[in-house]
């Protein structure tokens, strides 16, 4: 009688699931199994509303896994400790899992390889979490690793893919294994930080999700993506960050149209900050050029918090950061909008910004966030002049919101002001306050900085940092 583990990590779905599939053709038993480390709950960067989302998602999974005659065993403690355990009390030979490349993943999973090995169970790893695995063949042509998105993006689209794994019909756990319990919401998030605004959780409202996106608003991805009022991307970032779709499935979904040819490049940006990642561990704490460790960034609290609460006297950006807060998600170009505003106006430390996204965002994933932070602040891959990242949130808000409808919904306090006041509402006279309800330093902050000002000194400030010739 042959037993596999399947350890679950952020891989939490029964189709295409490479791990999965291979243990179920290799094995009598298969026992899939999710352990509860104490941080990731409890820890620094745990969030009510993420945690949420995959106690639904790890539900979901149960029913999947019962739904074919196994179950999900849940347990709590050190990974090696409990892998060893349930493999003695299950007979299990083997450990399968879906390799995560971020640089903590990776450390333990070389830790849990090292304790096995001594109790001589095989531990192996599967692809899964990406579209292209095989990272060896992505290369410049002088063979170095990609730091520039769109050559990555032309040798990817070139490596041939893996075959889908097939989606398990029947599995059996073994007999006498205790299957543990999922922790209860409440013991991890209180009610009064759970948001009603945040999507549910789990594969099965994932796939209905991605369905309805193929066949609706993908057609206009392309034209409508950068609208944020018009909430046409997908909202299926935290669905892929969780593992609750394949992202590589969904590649082989994608009809042929211009939209969801400019989709499908989003998602090889998602692999293109894993690899980045894998490839330089380092980024998660320093500015990946080197030129710009030398910046020295504030981290002033009154600015950070005003940033953090939605008060800054821009209502794009405080629309932006009050609807991370109701709906632990933030629309792609409101993301950039906030980042530079963070950044390029505010000159606070791209880390602080990049600490606050990873507790709010139910998508919150180390290598999407940690790259996208330092692409906005320009002190990252992909490099573009400082000047070209750096927005003018009144320009931002009339190309992207132009009739103010994303900013009423987020800023009641902006409900009456006419839309060409909008992008600048300091810059309404005393009357136009009164009739549009909304009086200036009472209602509704001043600007806490000038842009102008600030986007002169941000200038100046990466201009020192140049070579001396
Ligand atoms: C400062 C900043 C921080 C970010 N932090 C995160 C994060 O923690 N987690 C996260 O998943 N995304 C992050 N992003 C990327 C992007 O904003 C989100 O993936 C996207 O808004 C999710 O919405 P969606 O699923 O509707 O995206 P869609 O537009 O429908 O895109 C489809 C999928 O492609 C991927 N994708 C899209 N844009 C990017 C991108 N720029 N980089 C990497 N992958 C991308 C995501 O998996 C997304 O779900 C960040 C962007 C910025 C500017």
């Amino acid at each position: 009688m042959k037993v596999i583990l399947v350890w679950y990590r952020n891989d939490l779905r029964v189709h295409d699931h490479p791990a999965l599939s291979t243990a179920t053709a290799d094995a009598d038993h298969v026992v899939p199994v999710f352990i509860f480390k104490d941080s990731l709950l409890h820890g620094p960067h745990s969030s009510a509303n993420r945690n949420r989302f995959l106690l639904e998602c790890l539900t979901d999974l149960k029913q999947s896994l019962q739904a074919k005659g196994a179950d999900l065993v849940s347990r709590q403690g050190d990974a090696a400790d409990e892998l060893i355990a349930l493999a003695k009390a299950s007979g299990a030979t083997g450990v399968y899992y879906t390799a995560d490349y971020s640089p903590g993943a990776i450390k333990r999973d070389k830790a849990v390889q090292a304790a096995l090995r001594k109790e001589a169970i095989e531990f192996r790893s599967f692809p899964g979490r990406l579209i292209v695995s095989n990272h060896d063949k992505l290369r410049t042509k002088a063979g170095n690793v990609h730091k520039v998105f769109t050559p990555f993006w032309k040798n990817w689209l070139q490596i041939q893919r893996r075959q889908l794994a097939t989606n398990p019909q029947k599995l059996s756990l073994p007999t006498g294994v205790s299957v543990g319990k999922i922790p209860e919401l409440s013991t991890v998030a209180s009610d009064s930080v759970l948001s009603p605004y945040v999507l549910p959780g789990g594969e099965t409202v994932g796939r209905r999700r991605l369905r309805k996106f193929l066949e609706g608003d993908i057609k206009q991805y392309k034209d409508e993506s950068n609208f944020m009022a018009k909430d046409s991307t997908s909202r299926l970032s935290a669905y892929l960050h969780f593992g609750c779709l394949s992202a590589l499935e969904i590649e082989t979904m994608l009809p042929s149209t211009v939209g969801a040819q400019a989709w499908g490049r989003q998602l090889a940006w998602r692999d293109f900050y894993h690899y980045i990642l894998l490839n330089f561990p380092a980024n998660t704490t320093t500015e990946f050029q080197e030129r710009f460790r030398a910046l020295t960034w504030s981290s002033n609290e009154i600015y950070l918090q005003a940033w953090k609460d939605g008060q800054t006297g821009y209502p794009i950006v405080d629309a932006a950061m009050r609807q991370l807060r109701q709906e632990g998600w933030m629309h792609n170009r409101a993301r950039l909008i906030v980042g530079s505003f963070l950044t390029k106006d505010l000159w606070l430390d791209w880390r602080l910004g990049e600490t606050h996204f990873m507790n709010l965002l139910i998508d919150g994933d180390e290598a999407n966030n940690n790259g996208n932070w330092q692409w906005i602040a320009s002190v990252g891959v992909d490099p573009a002049p400082v000047f070209r990242r750096l927005y003018n949130p009144s320009s931002q808000q009339t190309n992207y919101d132009p009739d103010g409808a994303y900013v009423r919904k987020y800023v009641p306090e902006l409900a009456h002001v006419l839309n060409k006041h909008i992008p600048a509402p300091w810059l309404m006279t005393a009357d136009e306050q009164a009739n549009s309800d909304c009086i200036l330093g009472k209602d509704y902050p001043m600007p806490i900085v000038d842009h102008k000002q600030a986007r002169l000194d941000t200038l100046d400030k990466f201009r020192a940092t140049a070579p001396k010739q």
